[in-house]
């Protein structure tokens, strides 16, 4: 609980949430929106996280490799489903030589594309792990 310095209201700190700027922490009183500094408690000082950032944007994708396939999760139409990309479509798609590091690499540049395409799997009826195959690329 904190206390308004200026109209001296207590303040729930649900209903005030801290905010940072040039001048420091803050919280804004949600009576009379006055700025009321906030400074770090002796234990375990201020914690701040990092907003999560949106999944499309997410450049390193976990991954997981089974059997030289692989795996990640995504949330597609709002269900969080296994999408599995086979060995054979990360070499002859995307010219993996199979290391996790170009493995990585190629999920990085291709997440777009590859979440397009099981999205359409997903809306056609496939069933998680979806899986992104070279024929969904036109390959035999
Ligand atoms: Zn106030």
């Amino acid at each position: 609980m904190w206390n308004c310095k200026h109209c001296k209201v207590d303040v729930s700190r649900h209903n005030a949430h801290p905010a940072i700027d040039s001048l420091g922490i803050y919280f804004v009183c949600p009576g009379c929106f006055e700025r009321n500094p906030l400074t770090g408690s002796k234990r375990g000082g201020v914690r701040l996280q990092q907003a999560a950032a949106s999944e499309a944007l997410s450049l390193n994708r976990p991954f997981l490799r089974s059997d030289g396939d692989l795996f990640f999760s995504q949330t597609i139409q709002n269900k969080r489903l296994q999408v599995q990309v086979t060995r054979e479509c990360l070499d002859r798609v995307f010219g993996s030589d199979g290391s996790v590091s170009q493995d990585s690499e190629v999920l990085r540049v291709n997440l777009n594309h590859i979440v397009g395409i099981a999205t359409q799997k997903q809306r056609d009826g496939s069933r998680s792990p979806i899986k992104v195959l070279c024929a969904d690329f036109g390959l035999i």
